[in-house]
């Protein structure tokens, strides 16, 4: 079946043509970055407009002439405007080409994008996660570790209680003046500092899932505070090896726990390479399997919409079911 995957739940308006669950025909990506980069953050009431203007353009590329058969859109979680332009927009296309239609989770997506593989050019869907899993994803919004014991069999293991990982970088770039978003500038800077150079908390490591960023960002301002005459690429240097360390730590510890051999990683924050290296690394030495999802794919996309739509549809058989947006979703059983 050709599906088409529309996502709108943050600051990316983005359509996709997915065809057999495998094969990425077209996805088509606009970013508000520079919308709001002047704020250093994204802009609720700026991306529900930006959104309401793009989407019919990027649905439209997307789809092309492809017949499709299915549309899937992000229902949640996100950000009440953008949520409420996707589903109008899925509900319009379904409408028009009587298909139907499926709400998916917008986090199911960045996890399953680690399914993705680009090839001489060509993306198609045909790494398959193993299971039982544990899943890390880490976003602008989310820094959520799971139990995966199949697609659509999920327990929750912990969250972030305040700042999610991206967020922190986000939030340490404005810090220093580096610009947005903050994870590409800060890793990039750290290439060049030490990152034994300043000692930032590895908060929460023990006795919990949960996850807590707030601490290491307030740790980082009270060190520029502190501090006249700093480097940059030090305290970037630094801070990443505290987030990298602190997000390696608990996913191996979640492993041990449920005694799993399969780690999968996605979300914008799995574009860092450190954290790539740092996972893979680990996982050799316990002989753990660590796949991470492609670059091209770790932010918001389409792609990964579509595929999540194909997965429900096809291990649940749900269709038209609830399309009802919800901006707190959290992860459920298909069965349920
Ligand atoms: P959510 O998925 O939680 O709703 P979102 O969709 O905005 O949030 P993504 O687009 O998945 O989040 O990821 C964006 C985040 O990824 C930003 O916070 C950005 O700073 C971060 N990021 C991107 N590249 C890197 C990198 N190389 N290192 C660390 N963080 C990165
Ligand atoms: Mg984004
Ligand atoms: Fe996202």
């Amino acid at each position: 079946i050709t599906i088409l995957g529309i996502e709108t739940t943050c600051d990316e308006t983005s359509a996709a043509i997915l065809k057999s669950g495998r094969d990425l025909v077209s996805n088509v990506v606009h970013t508000q970055i520079d919308i709001h980069k002047k704020y250093c953050g994204v802009v609720p009431e700026l991306a529900s407009r930006a959104h309401a203007v793009k989407v019919a353009e990027v649905v439209k590329e997307a789809l092309g002439n492809h017949k499709i058969d299915l549309v899937a859109f992000a229902s949640g979680p996100g950000l009440p405007g953008g949520l409420m332009v996707g589903r109008v927009a899925a509900e319009a296309v379904s409408a028009l080409k009587n298909v139907p239609i499926i709400g998916v989770n917008h986090l199911e997506g960045h996890l399953f994008a680690c399914e993705f593989d680009a090839k001489e050019g060509k993306i198609a869907a045909d790494k398959q996660l193993k299971f039982p899993l544990i899943a890390l994803i880490v976003s602008g919004g989310h820094t959520e570790l799971w139990y995966v014991k199949n697609y659509g069999d999920y327990k929750m293991l912990g969250r972030t209680r305040d700042d999610a990982a991206g967020e922190a970088f986000d939030k340490v770039a404005k810090l220093l003046g580096l610009g947005y978003p903050g994870g590409p500038v800060v890793a990039k800077e750290a290439l060049k500092g030490n990152p034994e150079a300043i000692k930032f908390p590895r908060p929460m490591m023990k006795g919990t899932f949960e996850f807590s960023f707030s601490g290491i960002k307030t740790a980082v301002s009270y060190y520029l505070r502190d501090h006249k005459d700093i480097k940059k690429e030090d305290v970037c240097a630094s801070f990443q090896a505290a987030m990298v360390e602190t997000l390696v730590a608990k996913t191996f510890q979640a492993v041990k726990k449920y005694k799993v051999k399969n780690v999968a990683v996605g979300g914008g924050v799995a574009a860092n390479e450190l954290l790539k290296e740092s996972m893979v690394k680990r996982g050799q030495k316990e002989g753990v399997d660590v796949s991470f999802v492609p670059r091209a794919l770790s932010s918001d996309n389409g792609a990964m919409i579509a595929l999540a739509g194909y997965k429900k549809f096809m291990f649940a058989g749900k269709f038209n079911a609830n399309i009802r947006i919800n901006p707190n979703m959290r992860i459920k059983n298909w069965g349920k």
